[in-house]
C-alpha cells in the first residue's frame, strides 16, 4: 500500500507529480508510474520497474506534459513488481490508480472477460477501470455515475483517482480503509494524494476524506459524497505544519511516528500475502507459493542497528514456529 497522486491545476502536471511521489518515497515501494491527458485527448502513460529515478530517466528521454494527471508508487500485492503491473491502468477512455486490495477481483475479472474485456496485468487493480469502462460502455450517465456504479460492486480496500481522456476538467476520487486526502491550492487548482507532504509545497489548504467518501472536482469546484450519492460536509483545514512537520505526521519525532505505525506497517505488509486464520502464505512478487516454500532449508535475514534487533525477532518467531533455521 503506497502512494498516490492526482493533479489538475495550471502547473505542468509532470512535474507536481513527479515532486509529490518523492514525497511519498517514505512509504515504500517496488515500481512507479504516471499519466497524462494530452492536449489530443489521450492518454500519454510512462512506467518503470524499481525506484523512482528509473521512472525520470524514462520521462528525462521521453518527456510529457500536460495539466490533468496521475501518479502512483505501488507495493505489489497481486501480481509481481513489473513495468507491465505498474500503475495507471487503463481500460479504454478510463486510467486508475489505486492503493489496496480488490478482494473480489478474480470473481469481477472473469465477469469482465466473458463481455470481451481483455487484461494486460496480473493485478487486481486492472478490474477497476475495466468496470468504470464497462458502465460507461452500458449506459452510465458519464465518469461520476460509472465510478458509482463500479465501486458498488467492488469488495475489498482502495483509495482511487480515476480519469476520463474525454473529460480533461474532470477527476475523481475515493477512498475506503485506504488513506486518501484532497489538497486545494490557487483557483482551479487540485490535488489528491495518500498523504499531506506529497502536495504541502504548494498549499496547505486540505479537506481530509472519511472511508466511503467519493470526491468529485470539475468546473473549478469540488463536491464530497458517498457512494449513493448524498452529499457529504468535509471541513476545509489549513494547516500549519511545515513540511518537515507534515512527514513526521505531527509526531515529535521520527522513532515515535515509526513505533504509532507499527500496527499499519504489518498489515500493510502482510495484505495480500497472508489472511488472519487462514494458513496459506502467498508471495507472488517472489514466485514462492507454499509448496516452494516447503522446500526451503535455511534463511539469512540481513541488517543492522535497530533491523538487526528486528531480524532478532524474525530468527525466534522463524525458528519456533517454521523450525527453519535462520
Ligand atoms: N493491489 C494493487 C496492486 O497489486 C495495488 C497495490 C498498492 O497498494 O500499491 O497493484
Amino acid at each position: 500500500m503506497c502512494g498516490i497522486i492526482g493533479y489538475l491545476g495550471p502547473q505542468d502536471a509532470v512535474e507536481v507529480i513527479m515532486d509529490g511521489l518523492a514525497r511519498l518515497e517514505y512509504r515504500g515501494y517496488d515500481s512507479a508510474g504516471l499519466a497524462v491527458v494530452t492536449g489530443q485527448g489521450d492518454f500519454a502513460v510512462r512506467r518503470a520497474q524499481g525506484k523512482l529515478s528509473r521512472l525520470a530517466a524514462k520521462l528525462a528521454t521521453d518527456p510529457l506534459s500536460g495539466h490533468l494527471g496521475m501518479g502512483h508508487t505501488r507495493w505489489a500485492t497481486h501480481g509481481r513488481p513489473s513495468e507491465t503491473n505498474a500503475h495507471p491502468h487503463l481500460a479504454h477512455d478510463v486510467a486508475v490508480v489505486h492503493n489496496g486490495i480488490i478482494e473480489n477481483y478474480l470473481e469481477l475479472k472473469n465477469e469482465l472477460i466473458q463481455a470481451g474485456h481483455e487484461f494486460s496485468s496480473e493485478t487486481d487493480t486492472e478490474i477497476v477501470a475495466h468496470l468504470v469502462a464497462n458502465q460507461l460502455k452500458n449506459g452510465a450517465a458519464g465518469l461520476e455515475d460509472a465510478v458509482r456504479r463500479a465501486l458498488g460492486r467492488i469488495r475489498g480496500s482502495y483509495a482511487l483517482v480515476i480519469l476520463d481522456r474525454r473529460r480533461p476538467d474532470l477527476i475523481i476520487g475515493a477512498r475506503k480503509d485506504s488513506p486518501l486526502v484532497l489538497g486545494l491550492g490557487g483557483p482551479g487548482e487540485y490535488f489528491l494524494a495518500s498523504d499531506v507532504p506529497a502536495f504541502l509545497a504548494h498549499t496547505n489548504r486540505v479537506v481530509f476524506l472519511n472511508d466511503g467518501d467519493l470526491v468529485v472536482i470539475k468546473g473549478g469546484a469540488y463536491q464530497v459524497s458517498d457512494l449513493e450519492g448524498r452529499d457529504q460536509q468535509r471541513p476545509e483545514t489549513t494547516i500549519s505544519w511545515s513540511p518537515a512537520m507534515a512527514e513526521k505526521a505531527g509526531y515529535k519525532h521520527f522513532m515515535q511516528k515509526e513505533i504509532f505505525e507499527q500496527p499499519r506497517a504489518l498489515v500493510d505488509t502482510l495484505a495480500g500475502r497472508a489472511k488472519a486464520g487462514e494458513p496459506e502464505v502467498f508471495l507472488p512478487d517472489l514466485g514462492l507459493d507454499s509448496v516452494a516454500l516447503k522446500k526451503v532449508r535455511r534463511l539469512v535475514l540481513l541488517a543492522c542497528g535497530t533491523s538487526w534487533h528486528a531480524a532478532l525477532v524474525g530468527k525466534f518467531w522463524l525458528e519456533g514456529l517454521a523450525k527453519v533455521p535462520t
